[in-house]
């Protein structure tokens, strides 16, 4: 069979969106789908928000990219405010989530390099993490669908138990440059880790003189009812990654330091043509305007209270299907009894939107704008679906 001109890398699904309306996606006939999937965690204030279109589309007429030889007044503003409300002193953008992660890599190797000692260019990742699909990002992985082919993988990476502290601190040797991790595991099935491991990683930083890398670029930017997930579990990062959700439906990531983390990064060492152009900067500034107001994220965490005591509430009727319940704020995950690529496949074909994810999981990652109507409207097509299925 001919190749198709996509190449064909994604089992694409028959639904083909035309239009988006806040939670609502429309497809080529018309037919309505209520988005609970949000693009995978990226349209964090739904579809064609009036305030991110408009910003994109003033600053498409006034600038659209000039490349980093010039100043950049739109990123050193953008740059600013995510250092005022976070633990970082400095920031690198990108055009993706995997950009980012290769910036926080290089950052932490750099780091020991700057300071003497190169060996210590070994990353500790932890399994069913998912952080992109660049060659150091599989390398940070061991999940065979993901890697298998792909060889020789880059050295560099130690890939141990999720949320096991005894198992990061055996891995740990004399060329550990840090650990890199996913606060919330999202590809992996919606898994917070506990407040013992993440505080244990940090100890064991801080004694070792190791970098903490967070990868917060399926759980940032409110999704987890915090600005960053970080902020519920007591430590800060010293590097950290971030995507999705900031440009809302742009292309636009970012990798954080604080201003330790970041002394090896002087001019030369890393670049982008495109990263902090001013157009992404203009999405960046218009997300962070709605999602930095102050009622923001008590809406994010009172929604996802309501979602998940739904859920919870479903589960004993529909027992056979379903479960638990798991996440943080609107990062939901259902574990479910039944194949849930099969069960999200139903859902589609019913008009609502969800993701599946590892660990046999559906993953609830609505738009953080969804109001109760929505919750209810969810939950109605859900229980609708779950007797029928
Ligand atoms: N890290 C995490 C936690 C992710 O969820 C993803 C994407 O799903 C990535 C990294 C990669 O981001 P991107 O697909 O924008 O390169």
């Amino acid at each position: 069979m001919a190749i198709t001109p996509l190449m064909p890398v994604y089992p694409r699904s028959p639904v083909r969106p035309v239009r988006g309306e806040g939670v609502y996606l429309y497809g080529e006939g018309g037919e309505q789908y209520l988005d609970f999937a949000s693009g995978i965690a990226v349209n964090i204030l739904g579809h064609n928000h009036p305030h991110l279109t408009k910003a994109i589309q003033e600053q498409t007429a006034t600038l659209m990219h000039v490349s980093n030889l010039y100043g950049s007044p739109q990123g050193e503003a953008l740059a600013q405010r995510l250092v005022d409300a976070t633990f970082a002193d400095t920031v690198f953008f990108t055009n993706s989530g995997v950009e980012a992660i290769e910036c926080a890599i290089k950052t932490a190797r750099r780091y020991h390099h700057h300071h003497g000692r190169p060996e210590k260019n070994v990353l500790i990742s932890f399994r069913n993490a998912f952080h992109g699909r660049s060659m150091a990002a599989i390398s940070a992985t061991d999940q065979p669908k993901m890697i298998e082919g792909f060889a020789p993988l880059l050295p560099g990476f130690t890939v141990v138990e999720f949320d096991n502290l005894e198992a990061a601190e055996a891995a740990v040797d004399e060329n550990t440059a840090g650990f890199l991790v996913e606060p919330v595991q999202g590809e992996g099935g919606i898994r917070p880790a506990s407040r013992e491991f993440l505080q244990g990683l940090r100890r064991i930083c801080d004694a070792q003189d190791l970098m903490l890398i967070f990868d917060e670029i399926q759980c940032g930017v409110a999704r987890s009812g915090t600005f960053f997930a970080y902020e519920q579990f007591g430590i800060e990062p010293d590097i950290m990654t971030i995507a999705k959700g900031i440009g809302g439906g742009f292309p636009l990531g970012a990798c954080l330091a604080s201003e330790k983390a970041a002394a090896g990064m002087v001019i030369g060492t890393h670049g982008s043509t495109y990263g902090g152009n001013p157009l992404a900067m203009a999405a960046g500034q218009a997300v962070l305007d709605v999602v930095l107001q102050p009622e923001f994220l008590d809406h994010v965490q009172r929604m996802g209270d309501r979602l998940r005591g739904a859920l919870e509430q479903m589960i004993p009727n529909h027992d056979h299907l379903f479960e638990s319940v798991r996440g943080l704020g609107l990062m939901l995950g259902v574990k479910m009894k039944t194949d849930s690529r099969a069960f999200v496949t139903y859902l589609r074909d019913h008009g609502l939107l969800t993701v599946a994810g590892g660990d046999n999981v559906m993953r609830v990652l609505p738009p953080l704008t969804i109001e109760e109507q929505h919750v209810t409207e969810f939950v109605e097509k859900l229980s609708e679906a779950a007797r029928h299925y």
